[in-house]
């Protein structure tokens, strides 16, 4: 058992964290209960399945999402690989077929001579019995089975903390009427790559009313309810006031009519779902209301009238630990070095996110494994912001959080000087973060080689 490591989960995280530790030579147990467990969002038993936007969000340099994907792709990772082998149009925003996208991860997985997957639910922490100094990470996230969820309570002392989190409708492309809705990206990013439903200032009045009217699916517990605040359902933000909407998922801004050139004055987006292009998302549309009302009021977007909705809006509760109290900056627990947690369940929200904890956790396995000191990613990158912010006992009130330029190391004061304009100073930040990145990765003993090699330097080893 010398050569083992068990990942836990075989979702975004887990599956990054699989293919870093057995790329690094050792030996790994995948363990994955779908499907002889589901969760309440899952519909495959494809590893890496994603729920619920196709969206990997924006991938232009400059901004902090693109500087976290680019850490990734410089370090080997096989989900970006996957996200760029089955990515379909969607102006400045990486976003991938899903379904395509988890049948390569899949494969990528199932053929690893050093992976063998477990389709099993891990009802208790493995840290006495079989798993006796073997390292494992727990990347089992938002949607944690019950037992497991029970253990992992116990052995952090507290009781769960969790937030609400929603699904977007998906809508079939043939029943859009494209004589109303038009195709562009915003400000002209990227094409014609999204649909969009035009609506006036009637239009708008009238659909706000409804969305106010309808009834939702009542929660299953009768607690307070906390919210992501972005990922709020639509009838959430609408009930924060009759323009929020507006400001937000119906934001008109730098959409022209093609006919009139004229902006409208509320406009509903759907972007492409799959590379066939028959299945379009409805973007920011999360709601939680009943299925039959969704049907009646999402149908009085001016273009959607008959639209065929293959996926309705749907609410799930996310549960994640206290990590500040629980996790080093290296993602191993405090109480014993041998176990991690990796994903959406450290704290960190969103897909790339949950990616780049697997990957830190999954390299420093392998290191623990081998008596190696630990790693941990450079202050001023976009996975060391992140580490940093989940480990910090200094943050009061922890909060799930997305890569911002917020959690970043702010620039120099003379940079910031120099570069008054946000956006250049950003640019600055990402140039400097990449650097720093590389010759992190060029001396940690990870070297960025193609797919398929081993990505741990023969002293590593
Ligand atoms: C309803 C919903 C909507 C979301 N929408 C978005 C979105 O639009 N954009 C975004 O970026 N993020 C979204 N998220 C967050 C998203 O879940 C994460 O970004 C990402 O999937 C987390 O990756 P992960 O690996 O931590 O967890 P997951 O991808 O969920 O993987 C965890 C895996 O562990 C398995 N598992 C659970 N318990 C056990 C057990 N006891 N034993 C064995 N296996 C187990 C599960 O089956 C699953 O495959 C959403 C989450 C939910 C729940």
């Amino acid at each position: 058992m010398k050569d083992f490591v068990n990942v836990i989960g075989g979702g975004l995280a887990g599956v990054e964290a699989a293919w870093q530790a057995a790329e690094a030579g050792a030996k790994v147990r995948l363990y994955e209960m779908r499907p002889v467990q589901q969760t309440p969002a899952h519909r495959t038993d494809k590893l890496a399945e994603i729920v619920c936007s196709n969206s990997l969000k924006t991938d232009e340099p400059g901004s902090a999402p693109y500087l976290l994907k680019e850490e990734l792709r410089r370090g080997g990772s096989m989900v970006m690989e996957a996200a760029a082998a089955t990515r379909v149009p969607a102006g400045a925003a990486l976003s991938v077929d899903r379904i395509k996208f988890a049948e390569f991860v899949t494969e990528r997985i199932e053929k690893h001579p050093n992976i063998e997957i477990v389709r099993e639910e891990v009802r208790e922490i493995p840290t006495g019995g079989r798993g006796v100094g073997v390292p494992t990470i727990l990347a089992t996230g938002p949607l944690t089975s019950d037992a497991l969820t029970a253990e992992i309570m116990r052995f952090t002392g507290d009781d769960q903390l969790y937030f609400y989190d929603a699904i977007a409708p998906i809508v079939a492309a043939d029943s859009i009427d494209m004589s109303i809705a038009f195709k562009a990206a915003r400000y002209d990013k990227g094409g014609d790559d999204y649909i969009n439903c035009p609506m006036n200032r009637d239009q708008y009045e009238t659909f706000i009313a409804e969305v106010l009217a309808a009834k939702s699916v009542p929660l299953k517990r009768f607690e307070e309810t906390h919210w992501f605040e972005s990922c709020l359902p639509i009838e959430e933000i609408a009930r924060r006031g009759p323009e929020t909407l507006r400001f937000g998922p119906m934001k008109p801004k730098g959409l022209r009519h093609p006919k009139t050139g004229e902006e409208p004055y509320a406009c509903v987006q759907l972007r492409q779902e799959n590379l066939m292009a028959d299945a379009y998302g409805m973007v920011g549309f999360q709601n939680h209301l009943r299925y039959g009302e969704q049907a009646r009021v999402l149908r009085l977007i001016p273009g959607l009238e008959n639209a065929e909705f293959l996926q309705y809006g749907q609410i799930h509760r996310n549960t994640f630990i206290n990590s500040p109290k629980i996790l080093n900056e290296t993602l191993a627990t405090k109480a014993d070095p041998h176990l991690f947690f990796a994903g959406q369940i450290t704290g960190v929200e969103g897909y790339v996110e949950s990616v780049a904890t697997g990957w830190l956790a999954g390299i420093n396995a392998v290191r623990v494994l081998r008596d190696q000191p630990m790693i941990t990613a450079p202050p001023t990158s976009a996975i060391g912001a992140l580490c940093r912010y989940v480990s910090n006992v200094e943050t009061k009130n922890f909060q799930p959080v997305n890569i911002t330029f917020g959690l970043l190391e702010p620039l120099p004061v003379e940079l910031r000087k120099k570069h008054r304009n946000k956006r250049d100073r950003h640019e600055v930040q990402v140039e400097l973060a990449l650097k720093d990145w590389d010759e992190f990765i060029g001396t940690s003993g990870i070297v960025a080689l193609p797919s398929g090699i081993s990505r741990m330097s023969a002293e590593v080893r």
